[in-house]
């Protein structure tokens, strides 16, 4: 019999050697069986529709089950029902329309985000030298575009004069008052009102992103009638890819792809919403300037910013300034840009920023 000590150093190697060929196991299976994933089909998706358009939500990360589904389906229509509340134009109990029907002079109380986008608006007026300018709502409905849209000759150049003189990011006041109280407006005109679709929706990609950190997830996507916000990375570690379209009306073409990683980006453009009069294109961005649809040629304009509220606003800017102004006002904001101008054999005059991403360009289709 051997003695008890060395009958313990027997039980401790034989367990040594059992955890060793366990290890070595589990190691050669991580090696070859546990490589990261392939393409990013560990998301969920969600989809719906608000303020005249499309959503669309894709969530990575771990736990991607029906009880995540259902949670972020909650907060992602609750989001969407204040930013209907607090700007749409359409219904009017909301803010904006309740705000743009009322012609007295007295602080108008608003919520919290209602007063801070205004504030942003304002700001971004100014930064723009009146290039995006809320208070051209009146304008935007007289040229036929927009709730209230009025059909029937073009306004001559005096009408124009007399709304102009009613428009400008100086005739509205904010208080921005404190976020559980709210804050207010107050409009110097009564005659003013605003209009806010240039940049909702980029807010309500921020806004439903919020929600979604709330809820603990870092990595998600949010698309707002083609405005972004990208979270984190795709679940295979990836940043997000987003696509960019070709700006024909009636042909859906990728142009370019981008990548983003906590980024918002967003697409102004004047072919989804114009019409045509005397062969000339009727675009529904109004230089503020000048008060007529923007004649400079521009189709498109893409910019990269920290938050899809910032691409939004400033991608309406830059189609009102062109690509030399607007390529550098983004710059001088340190934002990503690309512009797309018409040229007169039908094609597009691309220019960027170098903050701009380095686009990947898709391959074409393979020919059958
Ligand atoms: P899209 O992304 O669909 O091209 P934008 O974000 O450029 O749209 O917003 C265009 C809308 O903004 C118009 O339909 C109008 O309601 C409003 N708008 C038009 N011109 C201006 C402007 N210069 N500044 C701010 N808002 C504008
Ligand atoms: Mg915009």
């Amino acid at each position: 019999m051997p003695p008890p000590g060395l009958e313990l150093d027997r039980k401790t190697l034989r367990a040594m050697a059992i955890a060793f060929v366990l290890l070595s196991a589990f190691t050669i299976h991580r090696l070859f069986f546990a490589t990261p994933p392939g393409p990013a089909v560990d998301e969920l998706v969600l989809s719906g529709d608000t303020m005249g358009t499309t959503w669309e939500v894709r969530i990575a990360g771990p736990g991607l089950d029906e009880a995540l589904r259902a949670r972020a389906q909650d907060v992602i229509e609750t989001r969407l029902a204040e930013i209907d509340l607090w700007f749409s134009t359409w219904r009017p109990d909301s803010e904006v329309s309740r705000f743009n029907a009322d012609r007295g002079s007295e602080p108008f109380d608003v919520s919290s985000p209602t007063a801070e986008l205004v504030a942003f608006s304002i700001e971004l007026c100014k930064w723009s030298g009146g290039a995006f300018d809320i208070t051209v709502a009146p304008l935007v409905a007289r040229w036929g575009f927009g709730h209230g849209a009025q059909v029937g000759a073009p306004p001559s150049e005096a009408e124009i004069e007399d709304y102009l003189d009613h428009t400008g990011a100086e005739i509205i006041h904010v208080g921005r008052g404190n976020p559980t109280r709210g804050g207010f407006l107050l409009k110097a005109d009564p005659e003013v009102e605003i209009d806010l679709s240039a940049i909702a929706p980029g807010y309500a990609a921020d806004h439903v992103a919020g929600g979604l950190y709330e809820l603990e997830r870092e990595d998600f996507l949010v698309e707002i009638g083609g405005e972004l916000y990208a979270a984190g990375h795709r679940s295979d570690g990836k940043p997000w890819r987003v696509a960019i379209e070709e700006p024909f009306e009636d042909l859906r073409k990728i142009r370019q792809i981008v990548e983003l990683s906590d980024q918002g980006l967003a697409t102004s453009g004047d072919y989804r919403a114009f019409y045509v009069e005397d062969g000339e294109r009727i675009s529904h961005t109004i230089d503020p300037r000048t008060g007529r649809p923007i004649a400079n040629g521009m189709a498109s304009a893409t910019v990269v910013a920290p938050t899809a509220t910032q691409a939004d606003g400033f991608a309406t800017a830059l189609m009102v300034l062109g690509p030399e102004q607007g390529l550098a006002l983004a710059e001088q904001w340190k934002l990503g840009a690309m512009t797309l101008r018409r040229t007169a054999d039908g094609g597009f005059e691309e220019a960027r920023n170098g903050l701009y991403p380095e686009p990947i360009t898709p391959e074409e289709p393979a020919r059958p």
